[in-house]
């Protein structure tokens, strides 16, 4: 059986409302998959209880639904699917590939935060287990936006935690796990995660799963161009007014005015901006622009 041409996915971590920057990257990938004639798959990241809020999860989905951004079969939920990353753990295990690590955070801090080789003084009960990234490891990828990228892991990041010492799992495992098994081809998402990418595609190759195409959306600006202060970029976005949010999102994205800015109803505009859209006009960082998206949004419907 062979699988679709194209496969894209929102997976937004249910610790608060979907804010500007989540809806932007959204909005992006929703696009392409539709451009592609693909579909576009919706995964709720709840694997860490603690930074989850209460009824997030379902505010997401309603406000995609707002949005007129529908996907494609059922909502995955990643607190379902510890198995799944068991398994993945114990094979990584088994081949040496991973292992447990007793360092302290301290321990890892003054060994400049980058775990090379474990420092424990005692073992712990709990001990975290890391991915082992080889002496030289590079890896490069190229970006629908940001073109070539090359990261040395081992320099840049180290040996990095799968599942956490709290026993919880850490994102890099699930998300690779997760895009494997539901056969995304395309991974369109904020350009926070460009540096995590290097670690998936290791991770891929240790797993041998294959690995998608990437596309990183720019993030948010502030009016002043620097980047939104986390409480900024944390207010939500409001469900009101659909159509104006996605014709300054679409602004955002670098996309030249449509037909379908004349639109009257978002699916309109979603139609006409699906066979518009060019990934090679989206920018490094949004325009300023976005900070009206931003401020329309939440202060102006009060
Ligand atoms: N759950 C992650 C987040 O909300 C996104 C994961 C991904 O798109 O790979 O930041």
């Amino acid at each position: 059986m062979t699988g679709p041409r194209y496969r894209g996915r929102f997976a937004p971590s249910p610790s608060g409302p979907l804010h500007a920057g989540s809806m932007l990257a959204a909005l992006g990938s929703w696009l392409l998959a539709r451009q592609a004639g693909g579909e576009w798959l919706v995964r709720i990241e709840d694997i860490d209880p603690p930074r989850e809020v209460p009824g997030a999860a379902q505010a997401q989905l309603d406000m995609l639904a707002a949005f007129g951004l529908l996907h494609d079969g059922p909502v995955e939920y990643q607190s379902r699917r510890s198995h799944f990353y068991q398994a993945a753990l114990e094979r990584l295990l088994a081949d040496g590939t991973a292992f447990e690590c007793h360092c302290s955070r301290s321990e890892v801090a003054a060994a400049g935060g980058i775990h090379r080789r474990c420092v424990a003084r005692r073992p712990r009960p709990d001990p975290a287990i890391r991915l082992r990234v080889p002496d030289g490891c590079r890896i490069a990828f190229d970006d629908g936006v940001h073109g070539h990228i090359v990261q040395r892991v081992d320099l840049e990041v180290g040996d990095f935690v799968l599942r956490r010492s709290d026993g919880l799992w850490a994102y890099q495992l699930a998300v690779v796990v997760d895009d494997a098994d539901q056969g995304i081809t395309d991974v369109v998402r904020g350009a926070d995660l460009l540096d995590s990418t290097p670690r998936q595609i290791l991770l891929q190759r240790a797993l041998g799963l294959p690995t998608p195409r990437h596309a990183h959306l720019p993030l948010l600006l502030g009016a002043d161009g620097r980047k939104l202060s986390k409480s900024e970029a944390a207010l939500p976005v409001s469900a009101d007014h659909p159509l104006a949010t996605l014709r300054l999102l679409w602004d955002c994205l670098g996309q030249a005015p449509l037909a379908g800015h004349a639109a009257h109803s978002v699916e309109e505009f979603l139609r006409a901006a699906a066979a518009g859209f060019r990934l090679d006009r989206v920018p490094l960082q949004a325009r300023h622009v976005c900070a009206a998206a931003h401020n329309t949004n939440v202060s102006t419907r009060a």
